[in-house]
């Protein structure tokens, strides 16, 4: 029997095993044949994630700035001294988290998939198949999780994006730059980015999930770009929780990661909040070991512990959000006109990426005063 059995080795899998292999037994389970693969993530990471991921994985680029477009073809370009992101490869990541959590003494079983689990005095997973029984389960098993649909209630995240991307063989000029587009052409709900890494570009974008297949918006993006002929290296889609799911503890559960729909609403980026959030699962599964207490109620503090170190994000970014779906392409238009002056600019050149949502705070009552117009336009 070992003490915890970790469902997905991703970021955040890794992340809880290596922190919890420390102290306890740990098995992660993880359905494909290694951790990374396939990959679905633009890979953008700011030095702090890196940091905390405690893995040193190949920088292909550092971004230091951004042009974002809008539907009207108008451009702001922000920009700062210092690197706002690293452009890394997800697969490497992921399999040297993997490695560092094994380092650690974590157990990883490969190909296996988990489908279910009972619970009794313990946590039987997979009791017809692969088996493997434990005190608590980690479900880290990404946006579909089975461990979090499996809790007894309806508790899906409040919304899924759609995402679609693309790595196409062409060079930058400007390199050190991310391109950004907004607009119902390109990326309804969202937005669609264009990172330069070498001779290469990551092109993706995420749309709404009413606004249909990511794909179908990709051939408008791919034109915008000026990458229609050039040669597509690899593909890769996804999905995006948002608005948190109802409950990341259950009895003798805890979820982490994009399991427990850790992902901040304005960036789609889940990475920082899951590493955010490791801490707080290895300090509520100290004290359930410890007084040999792994009840619902006990879990319960879990969900206060690590929305107080991760939360504030999510809670602010899924109200900005909702008020950005609301835009038409007029209201992004209005919007990027009052943007463009140089008070509210030169916030925006500050824009710290694992808190996007600060910028807002950071405005003068007099800058905000200038989007109200354009609020009350979307709200009314
Ligand atoms: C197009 C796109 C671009 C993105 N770009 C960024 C970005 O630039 N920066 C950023 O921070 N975030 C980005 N994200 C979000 C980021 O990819 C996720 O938030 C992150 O991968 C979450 O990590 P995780 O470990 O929770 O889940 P995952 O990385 O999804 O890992 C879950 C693991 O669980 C395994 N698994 C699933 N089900 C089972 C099962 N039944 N049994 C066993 N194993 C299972 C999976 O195989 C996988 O290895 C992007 C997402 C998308 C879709």
């Amino acid at each position: 029997m070992y003490d915890s059995v970790v469902i997905g080795g991703g970021p955040a899998g890794s992340k809880a095993a290596e922190l919890l292999a420390k102290d306890f037994d740990v098995l992660v389970m993880e359905e494909h044949a290694s951790s990374g693969t396939p990959a679905g993530c633009a890979g953008l990471i700011t030095d702090e994630v890196l940091r905390m991921s405690g893995v040193r994985p190949d920088v292909h680029n550092r971004l230091y700035g951004a042009n974002v477009f809008f539907p009207c073809g108008e451009k702001i370009t922000v920009r700062s001294d210092w690197a706002k992101a690293n452009v890394v490869d997800r697969t490497e990541l992921d399999e040297l988290m993997a490695g560092k959590a094994m380092d650690a003494g974590a157990e990883y079983r490969f190909d296996c998939k988990y489908t279910d689990h009972q619970i009794t005095d313990r946590v039987i997973v997979n009791p017809s198949g692969e088996k493997a029984e434990c005190s608590l389960l980690i479900g880290a098993d990404g946006h579909s999780s089975k461990v979090a649909m499996s809790m007894g209630f309806d508790n899906s995240p409040k919304e899924y994006l759609r995402g679609f991307q693309m790595d196409i063989r062409k060079r930058y000029d400007e390199d050190d730059m991310i391109n950004l587009r907004l607009g119902s052409e390109i990326a309804p709900g969202f937005f669609s980015w264009e990172i330069p890494y070498g001779d290469n570009v990551r092109v993706g974008l995420c749309t709404s999930w009413s606004a249909g297949y990511p794909y179908d918006y990709m051939k408008k993006l791919l034109k915008a770009a000026g990458l229609e002929n050039s040669e597509v290296l690899q593909t890769y889609a996804g999905k995006i929780p948002i608005g948190g799911r109802p409950k990341s503890y259950g009895n003798r559960t805890l979820l982490i990661g994009d399991a427990a729909g850790q992902v901040k609403p304005v960036s789609g980026g889940g990475l920082y909040p899951a590493f955010k959030s490791a801490g707080p699962l290895k300090d509520v599964a100290l004290d359930a070991f410890y007084k040999n207490d792994f009840s619902e109620s006990n879990l319960s503090k879990y969900d206060k512990m690590w929305k107080k170190s991760a939360g504030k994000e999510l809670k602010n970014g899924y109200f900005l959000r909702k008020m950005f779906v609301k835009f038409g392409d007029g209201d992004l238009d209005r919007a990027c006109r009052i943007a463009s002056q140089e008070s509210v600019r030169s916030i925006l050149d500050d824009i710290d990426l694992d808190s996007p949502s600060k910028v807002v705070s950071k405005m003068r009552i007099r800058d905000m005063m200038k989007f109200i117009p354009v609020l009350m336009r979307v709200i009314l």
